[in-house]
């Protein structure tokens, strides 16, 4: 169906009280302005929202571009419910003195980690503690076709270090398959240069197909994404799709982007993944490092 989402059929791994409970899925968004952050958002999952009134945006309100600022909804689908935090963040790198410009962010998620903390030292051991710390980070990359920015480096860099950063080449209709191809690589080899190390790890635990999955998802990074939030008809029915020069972009179509294995990657094969990576190794680096300055 056109907007499946596919986050029910994660219920067979799930243990029953997670489920009773609903996911909660705490997404951060980090991106020069204007590079599509609240459309992609909006694209993936406005039609399934139940709990949260009038458009599914992240700035209905006009809000300071030095402040972070999440959004909380309920998105339902056969059942099963999916608590979703949406952090937008002010445009980074908007700034002719980008120095520190990631400073907030960073902050903001190891905030989360130290209240989960605290929580978790005074908390009687089963009671539920609410989840806030951040499972995903999509960095969105601005699709010139020649390489990431200083600045991009610098701030994957630091946001590697304590979140799952998944990149995204915005807006990517502005470049030919071609020129999308060439980037990427060129992308993935500055990575590699500057030591990046991103989301997907491989856990011991992994079997082969969870193994094959990463490979093929670490091939395919950094996602290239066409965002929309209008419907256009196409062959009589209706499609969130862009119109540009080149023609009718569907965003659902996988001749024209990478949209669809991105909503597959984030809501279906990867969320509980997400979650426990944040949980196993994110959170564990932050609390141990904690504990440490504690006994010193
Ligand atoms: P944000 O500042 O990062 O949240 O960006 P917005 O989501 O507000 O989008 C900024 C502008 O870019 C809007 O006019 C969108 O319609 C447009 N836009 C969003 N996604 C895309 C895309 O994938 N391709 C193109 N060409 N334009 C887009
Ligand atoms: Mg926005």
């Amino acid at each position: 169906a056109q907007s499946y989402v596919g986050f029910d059929s994660i219920t067979r791994q799930i243990e029953h009280k997670l489920l009773k409970r609903g996911f909660q899925f705490n997404v951060m968004v980090v991106g020069q302005t204007g590079l599509g952050k609240s459309t992609l958002i909006n694209t993936l999952f406005a039609s399934h929202l139940v709990e949260s009134k009038g458009r599914f945006e992240a700035d209905i309100q006009p809000r300071s571009t030095t402040e972070i600022h999440a959004q909380s909804h309920v998105i339902t689908e056969n059942g099963v419910r999916l608590k979703l935090n949406i952090i937008d963040t002010p445009g980074y790198g908007d700034q002719i003195n980008n120095e520190g410009c990631w400073d907030s962010i960073v902050k903001y998620i190891k905030d989360q980690h130290s209240a989960y903390l605290r929580k978790e030292l005074t908390a009687m051991r089963d009671r539920h503690i609410p989840d806030t710390r951040i499972h995903c980070c999509l960095f969105f990359i601005n699709p010139t076709g020649h390489t990431l920015k200083p600045i991009d480096i610098v701030v994957l860099k630091k946001l590697a270090e304590v979140v799952n950063v998944v990149p995204i080449i915005a807006k990517s209709d502005a470049l030919t398959l071609e020129e999308r191809h060439l980037f990427k690589q060129r992308i993935k080899a500055e990575l590699v240069h500057s030591q990046i190390r991103l989301y997907p790890f491989d856990a011991e635990e992994n079997d082969e197909e969870e193994l094959n999955l990463n490979e093929r998802i670490r091939d395919m990074l950094p996602f290239a994404i066409v965002g929309s939030e209008k419907s256009i008809v196409v062959d009589g029915k209706p499609v969130r799709a862009r119109v540009n020069r080149f023609g009718v972009i569907n965003v659902e179509d996988e001749r024209h982007c990478e949209f669809i294995y991105l909503r597959n990657f984030l809501t279906r094969t990867h969320l509980q993944d997400l979650i426990e990576t944040t949980a196993q190794i994110h959170y564990e680096t932050f609390r141990s490092k904690q504990l440490m300055a504690l006994k010193e």
